[in-house]
């Protein structure tokens, strides 16, 4: 069950929680119109603070400028909605989901005569990943979607179908999380997170190329990488290279930087290596304002 927040803004008001609803007939729940963002708050000693919202919400634009579909609000009225949304419910830590969908209109596969409703909402959620063990990983048979079949660049509701029937797999199978290969067959990411292998010290992580979503934990953990001194390559990866890795972690945003014990049931030489483990440290500094060279990254939400 989802923990309730008491508001959720929707098309540009506050409403109590159970009062955003929608349409039956809404084009999104039809045909998988819409596009999202998955964006935390977190804790920090000036109170708490949205963590990269600029760049989430730089991404949900860029999504629905792929499926041609316009947010009728700016990043700015909607980075205001945010923190209005975060004061209101009254969280010290949070996650967030924004949502840009297609509502109802008229029906049929034709986008242009159904409105973009928006909404953001908020409720406390811990990282959902097993954590204090290495995550046991296995390589899905689903592929990530062909780029000229659905982007995979595009954080959209539809294509979720791809990682939703890959993360079922993986849970049948007695796995915690799937990893999809690309249909060219290199490694592409999880089901919701990008993959890092680390081998001899060298960091390396997938590129947008194979279908990898521009991972804001990804980008932000390259960062912090590059400031601890060690060599980090964006290059198309082989199943191959994460069996032979030291180390192997996963990033996102629900799920924080979860490292990985086990692939296809081959075990990693360590549950938690030692760079993941100082990644792991300073992305939770960097999230909680404690490293002041990466404050520019929070949003603060100064409650009222
Ligand atoms: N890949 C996929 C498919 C995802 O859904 C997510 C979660 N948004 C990620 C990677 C990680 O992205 P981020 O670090 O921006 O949350």
């Amino acid at each position: 069950a989802i923990p309730e927040s008491s508001v959720i803004w929707f098309d540009g008001a506050l409403v109590p929680w159970h009062e955003a609803r929608v349409h039956v007939l809404s084009h999104a729940l039809h045909y998988g119109t819409g596009v999202l963002e998955g964006t935390r708050v977190f804790a920090t000693a000036d109170g708490p603070a949205v963590f990269r919202l600029p760049e989430h919400l730089a991404r949900l634009d860029r999504s629905a400028r792929m499926l041609r579909m316009e947010l009728p609000y700016s990043a700015e009225e909607l980075a205001a909605a945010t923190v209005a949304l975060v004061a209101a419910n009254g969280h010290r830590e949070c996650y967030l989901r924004h949502l840009a969908f297609l509502g109802y209109g008229s029906m049929g596969l034709d986008m242009r005569h159904s409105p973009t409703s928006v909404s953001i909402a908020s409720w406390e959620w811990p990282a959902y990943l097993p954590e204090g063990r290495g995550l046991r990983l296995m390589t899905s048979s689903w592929r990530r979607t062909d780029p000229n079949s659905v982007p995979p660049a595009a954080k959209a509701t539809g294509p979720y179908l791809n990682s939703a029937l890959a993360r079922r797999e993986a849970t049948d199978s007695g796995f915690d999380e799937a990893l999809l290969l690309a249909p060219d067959g290199t490694v592409s990411e999880c089901s919701s997170e990008n993959v890092f292998t680390v081998r001899d010290g060298v960091l390396r992580t997938t590129p947008a190329s194979a279908g990898a979503l521009e991972g804001i934990t990804q980008d932000t953990l390259l960062t912090l990488a590059r400031d601890l001194g060690a060599e980090v390559r964006i290059e198309p990866l082989l199943r191959s290279d994460l069996y032979a890795a030291d180390e192997v972690f996963i990033s996102g945003t629900a799920a924080g930087v979860v490292p990985v014990g086990s692939l296809d049931n081959r075990e990693l030489p360590s549950h938690e290596g030692e760079l993941t483990k100082q990644l792991a440290q300073a992305y939770r500094a960097a999230v909680h304002g404690e490293d002041a060279r990466y404050r520019h990254w929070l949003t603060p939400v100064h409650r009222s």
